[in-house]
């Protein structure tokens, strides 16, 4: 699954055997969902035998991507909806900002995978546009010159090959795998094995620790037992080059018409009680800021995937002038081997850099994605790095308290990143165009209703990786009236993507609706949340 980080698994165990057994947290909450009824009514419609002739008042905390499916559904089957939302905005990770005048996403900017993925379904009834990014992958090497093509396709093709081996290995040994082997583990093995030059096999492995830019964590904290976990929906991988606010607009419309969303208002504490007596009305409280109560739980913890987004000067072409994008009218060629993907890359990969360091110990390789090379009106030159790992939360802390439009901010950032823009093609010191006309940070680390930059991902030492999920799904149920949504509770194969946060928010107001004998509009069928399965299934061939 291609994505950030990270807040590991036994954190979310803890926290669910914590609210299964006791009763008060102050945790942090994501999108959860909870029946105001319980609290609003004497007679306790979950204890005391539902009260079918009124429709349910449920409580949401949170308005992302799985609350405002849950929100849809449950008005969709005449529940009243109330969604606490700590921001005062709907979306949670899901959103976008001007950088440079161009509008771009700051969360998510993929869909992954196309086959039966509603989020893909409302990218076309939005006309969202997407664009299959595929090829021009430039590798830039550790002294900081650029892999030629050949070279880079054989490197690209063995990462690929290794990722799907990985799947197959983990799903076929997930039960006998140690829980500290991690995937680097697992490349250093294939990569021992390959028959590549001592210099290839370097890049390879530099190349291999780049997924964690897909991660958001190093991946020797990948844990390769649950790696079949990471597997995601089939089909192509979308950029989505016009923003998600079309698909956010669609998704959140419902809740924006129909329910009571009250604007930041975050809940400080959920109490919840299993009472000896199984008939006694249950009482679960919530808190808001303000001291009000009413309902809800949740979990989470830190992360590190952010994007640094740097637009340059305006360019007045259809794909407008990033220097890195060799002109086509241009007939010189790169030298003896093709350069083909340095002179016009999708991808840059920055490997373990010598010509660039950062503090001590942490290691300094990155990733970017032209937007320049997105199709007809999306295309803009901005770079978006992704970052990960340490780096990032080294670069979140150094920028945290700076003002985003003071020289000091943009300096920084730039330090930062010009060792890198300047190994692109077409860099020219003494250009104005090849300086940065912005650059910006995303700051989730440091956002405690994003799980300060967290998403789902399996980290080495969980024993029950999987375990963990289900009991997140399962949550409290209908005897605390607590139910658990979000991208951490989604079926396996959709973990940590908005469209599992989707599935989640469906799947909580489908156990709601069922519980009150609402109806099932919108609900479609049941989603599958058995393990996905590799190809080929317990067969493995070229792995041991
Ligand atoms: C940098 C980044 C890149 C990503 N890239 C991709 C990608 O390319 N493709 C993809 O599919 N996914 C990606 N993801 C993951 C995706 O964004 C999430 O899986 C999805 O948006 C999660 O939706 P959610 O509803 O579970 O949680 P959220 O979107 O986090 O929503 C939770 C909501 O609850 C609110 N909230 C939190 N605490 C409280 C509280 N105490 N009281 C009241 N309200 C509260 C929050 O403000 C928020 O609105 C990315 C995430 C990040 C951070």
């Amino acid at each position: 699954m291609l994505h950030d980080t990270c807040y590991s698994h036994k954190a979310n165990q803890e926290m669910a055997q914590k609210l299964s057994r006791t009763c008060t947290t102050k945790s942090k909450l994501d999108s959860m969902v909870y029946p105001l009824s319980l609290l609003s009514q004497k007679s306790n419609p979950v204890f005391s035998g539902i009260n079918m002739s009124k429709s349910p008042h449920v409580a949401i905390i949170g308005a992302g991507f799985s609350g405002l499916r849950c929100a849809d559904i449950l008005i969709q089957n005449g529940a009243r909806v109330t969604i606490f939302e700590a921001r005062n905005r709907v979306g949670g990770r899901v959103h976008q900002s001007k950088v440079g005048g161009r509008l771009i996403d700051l969360g998510p900017n993929w869909i992954h995978g196309t086959g039966t993925n509603p989020i893909a379904a409302i990218a076309e009834m939005t006309k969202t546009t997407m664009e299959d990014f595929e090829g021009n992958q430039v590798f830039i090497s550790m002294d900081g010159s650029p892999i030629d093509d050949n070279t880079a396709t054989k490197i690209s093709e063995f990462v690929w090959m290794t990722i799907d081996e990985a799947f197959k290995y983990s799903n076929a040994y997930k039960d006998s795998i140690p829980p500290e082997r991690s995937l680097l583990d697992f490349f250093l093995d294939q990569v021992e094995k390959a028959n590549f030059t001592p210099e290839e096999k370097k890049w390879c492995i530099e190349t291999c620790r780049l997924w964690g830019a897909y991660v958001g964590d190093p991946i020797e904290r990948q844990s390769l037992k649950f790696f079949c976990l990471e597997e995601c929906i089939d089909g192509n991988n979308y950029f989505v080059a016009s923003t998600y606010k079309d698909i956010l607009a669609y998704v959140s419309r419902a809740a924006l018409q129909h329910a009571d969303i009250r604007f930041n208002q975050p809940i400080t504490n959920i109490n919840s009680n299993v009472q000896p007596d199984p008939n006694a009305p249950h009482k679960t409280t919530l808190t808001t800021t303000t001291g009000e109560t009413h309902t809800a739980p949740s979990p989470s913890r830190p992360s590190n995937r952010q994007h640094l987004l740097w637009p340059l000067r305006k360019g007045l072409h259809l794909i407008p002038p990033a220097f890195w994008h060799k002109n086509p009218n241009d007939l010189t060629t790169g030298g003896v081997a093709s350069y083909s993907a340095y002179e016009r890359p999708t991808f840059a990969q920055f490997l373990d850099p010598t010509y660039t360091k950062g503090p001590e110990g942490i290691l300094w390789n990155q990733e970017c994605l032209s937007l320049a090379a997105l199709p007809g009106d999306c295309a803009h030159p901005t770079l978006l790095f992704y970052t990960y790992g340490p780096c990032a939360t080294y670069i979140v802390s150094k920028v945290a308290n700076l003002n985003p439009s003071s020289q000091e901010y943009y300096d920084f950032l730039d330090d930062f990143l010009r060792p890198f823009y300047s190994r692109l093609y077409g860099y020219s010191e003494s250009s104005p165009d090849c300086k940065p006309l912005a650059v910006m940070a995303t700051q989730w680390q440091n956002d405690p209703y994003a799980g300060n930059g967290s998403y789902c991902n399996f980290q080495v030492g969980l024993s029950k990786g999987d375990r963990d999920i289900e009991i997140l799904r399962a949550g409290l149920g209908p005897d605390r009236g607590v139910w658990f949504a979000g991208e951490h509770t989604a079926p396996f194969v959709a973990l940590g993507t908005t469209t599992g946060a989707y599935w989640s928010g469906e799947r909580a107001a489908g156990q709601i609706c069922q519980l009150y004998g609402l109806g099932r509009l919108g609900l479609g069928l049941e989603r599958d949340d058995s393990l996905p399965s590799a190809s080929g299934k317990g067969v493995v061939t070229s792995v041991d």
